[in-house]
């Protein structure tokens, strides 16, 4: 039975545990606060898998950004993490093979193979976080592109409403289906919604209105909070109908913080209702937390 250190690399934090070959944990997973310079950050890589090292057969890494064919760096900018991250030849940071991955990727394949869609060859795993991250199953493989790059959903154009999205092009898919775009749309229909003058949040400038406060919203039956809601869940429908008809799958997986909110049943329907494919299901993660970091250690696994 094959041992893998998993290291999921965040913004914020680094977790890191020991995982079998068939997604079980060895050890209980640790966190540590992700380091804000280069130097800091392999340092700290260097040293857990040391600790680590004699224990395991491959150390498997699920990052933030676009990871490259060989599995071996990442190739896109990476705001969240210290400047120099993209030099790091991760192959080098111990005597036994190293594995990285992008973490939505390593997210679609735990819930692929551990989590919410298993026995489904043809599973999309969307990640709806303060960005949107997709991982593409298609005939049971990972869909890694030319360049290994393949499944930014986020970057996707819909036809939109000319909203700047933070990489600066207009009217990417994550601009208005992650929790920043429903804050993004929050502020929107404040200006344009009649319901807003009778909000809850009718004192409040637009621009201050928070995820959160529609959340809350929601539950206090606050109809503007309703509309935007709405709004923000049909401009993700616009998104996952365009994804069913190029892929076909059996299932769309929806993680991250914003699933919770989903009526998957409700959405289903939307969808299927749209689509010239045969119905697809909608339904939440199930991976859990370390979805990154246990996909990136089966995929490693298989690699190695
Ligand atoms: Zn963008």
């Amino acid at each position: 039975m094959k041992k893998i250190l998993g290291i999921d690399v965040g913004g914020t934090k680094i977790v890191y545990a020991m995982i079998n070959e068939n997604g079980n944990f060895l050890t209980t997973p640790e966190k540590t606060s992700t380091p804000k310079n280069i130097e800091e950050l392999i340092s700290l890589f260097k040293n857990i898998i040391t600790k680590h090292e004699n224990d395991i057969d491959i150390t498997a890494f699920a990052t933030a950004g676009a990871v490259n064919i060989e599995n071996t760096r990442v190739d896109s900018s990476t705001p969240n993490l210290p400047t120099g991250y993209n030099s790091i030849d991760f192959s080098t940071l111990s005597k036994k093979p190293v594995f990285v991955e992008n973490d939505a990727n390593a997210a679609a394949w735990a819930e692929f193979k551990v989590g919410a869609a298993i026995g489904e060859n043809n599973t999309i795993t969307i990640t709806l976080g303060t960005g949107v991250g997709g991982g593409f199953i298609v005939d049971g493989k990972l869909l890694r592109g030319k360049s290994g790059r393949a499944g930014e959903v986020g970057s996707m154009k819909i036809q939109g409403r000319g909203r700047v999205c933070t990489c600066n092009r207009k009217d990417c898919f994550e601009s208005y289906s992650s929790g920043t775009g429903l804050k993004k749309t929050a502020e929107e229909l404040a200006l344009t919604s009649k319901y807003f003058k009778e909000s809850i949040y009718k004192d409040k400038t637009p621009k201050n209105i928070t995820t959160y406060d529609i959340i809350n919203g929601l539950k206090n039956n606050d109809e503007y909070s309703k509309a935007v809601f709405e709004t923000w869940k049909n401009d993700l429908v616009v998104g996952l109908i365009n994804i069913t008809n190029i892929f076909d799958p059996e299932s769309i997986i929806i993680s991250g913080g914003m699933g919770e909110f989903i009526n998957t049943e409700e959405m289903e329907n939307k969808i299927n209702s749209e689509i010239v494919v045969s119905p697809v299901k909608i339904k939440l993660a199930k991976a859990g937390n370390y979805s990154g970091m246990i996909g990136a250690a089966l995929l490693a696994s298989e690699k190695y």
